[in-house]
């Protein structure tokens, strides 16, 4: 089994559509959780329909020139819209402008010039004289003006065209757009099956991580070997340091840490820090109460007897300060000052946790 394979619980849905072959709708929607594995099975279709040579089962070859390009990103019949902050980009960040001002945070929405763009190429027609697949990740990253260009391609979609559009979030789609595409539906797998999934993977801790990913396994697997797990780790350690640690200090060290250069890439924000502290005083809640650890711990369950040992008799206290985060949460997205933001919640926490530093 390879790294790359089909997750199992797709494949009811993969021989949908190699059963379709040439009737493949012009226009589907992926829909689904973040980490069920939208992104992954659009990809490998994506290929697939590029692919001159596909197994029997459909599946790309990964070795014809189609599929060398689709490897190198480059297919000139893949047309991948993604937000603007999304785009791989070669260590702009080190690269100063002409002007040498700092350049303007890209746009995490899919725009029209984009589509612009991609119409513009569909206009033209295929490189390769088979089929061009235009894929939208996510879709509800498509603003107003886009979401409304898009309809006109969907309504009078060009010959040999295929869109797959990825959404976490269908409901906010344009009904018009949801009406013109086929819906697939994507699973949450079985816990016994994307547990030994993940183990197959090498997860240590296969149940720990589903759990902090709420049972989705394409998003538990970046806990277990992606940079988040480090991230993960860390996190978990100055939790259960922070009796002992000065909040303030704390809070320095992290507004570093969000800032250092590969925070962006590695997923890890301000919104993922504050939801993370949730699930920490979530779980610390559950298991003041005593009983099994492991069932109590649903986020952390690899460190439950350490956070067991910390919430101990203030179940409510914990409750408290996790109600109050809530509010926090929305505030995470775009705080005024990162540093003051990330003391005034710390703080909170290390007070309504009942550390003594405080
Ligand atoms: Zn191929």
């Amino acid at each position: 089994m390879s790294l790359n394979d089909l997750p199992p619980w797709l494949m009811p849905l993969w021989q949908r559509a190699f059963r379709q072959g040439a009737r493949l709708p012009h226009a589907i929607l992926l829909a689904g959780a973040p980490g069920s594995g939208k992104r992954l099975f659009a990809e490998k279709l994506a290929q697939s329909l590029l692919c001159d040579t596909p197994d029997a089962q459909g599946f790309a070859c990964d070795a014809c020139g189609s599929c060398n390009w689709f490897g190198a990103a480059n297919h000139p019949d893949m047309h991948r819209m993604v937000p603007a902050s999304e785009e791989a980009t070669d260590e702009e960040a080190d690269t100063e402008t002409d002007s040498g001002k700092k350049e303007k945070k890209k746009s995490d929405q899919i725009r029209i010039e984009q589509m612009r763009d991609m119409q513009a190429l569909l206009e033209i027609g295929g490189h390769q004289g088979g089929r061009r697949v235009v894929l939208i990740d996510p879709a509800e990253a498509m603003n107003p003006p886009a979401a409304n260009a898009l309809l006109k391609s969907l309504e009078e979609p060009p010959i040999d065209a295929v869109f797959l559009l990825v959404s976490h979030a269908p409901r906010r789609l344009l009904p018009t757009i949801h009406s013109r595409c086929q819906v697939w539906d994507f699973p949450v797998p079985e816990p016994a099956v994307a547990t030994q999934w993940l183990k197959a993977r090498g997860a240590t801790d296969a149940e720990a991580a589903l759990g902090f990913a709420s049972g989705l396994p394409l998003a538990a697997l970046t806990f277990v070997e992606g940079p988040l797990a480090d991230a993960r780790q860390r996190f978990a350690r100055d939790m259960l340091a922070l009796p002992k640690t000065d909040p303030l200090k704390l809070a320095g060290q992290w507004e570093s840490w969000l800032k250092a250069k590969d925070a962006d890439k590695t997923g890890l924000s301000m919104t993922l820090l504050v939801s993370w502290l949730q699930r920490w005083l979530s779980d610390g809640a559950r298991l003041a109460t005593g009983g099994d650890a492991n069932e109590k711990a649903r986020f952390f369950r690899d460190f439950a007897p350490q956070l067991a040992t910390l919430s101990k008799g203030r179940g409510e206290s914990w409750i408290a300060c996790y109600n109050e985060l809530l509010a926090y949460r929305r505030v995470a997205q775009h705080p005024l000052n990162a540093r003051l933001f990330l003391e005034d919640v710390l703080l909170r926490v290390a007070r309504g946790t009942g550390s003594k530093a405080v």
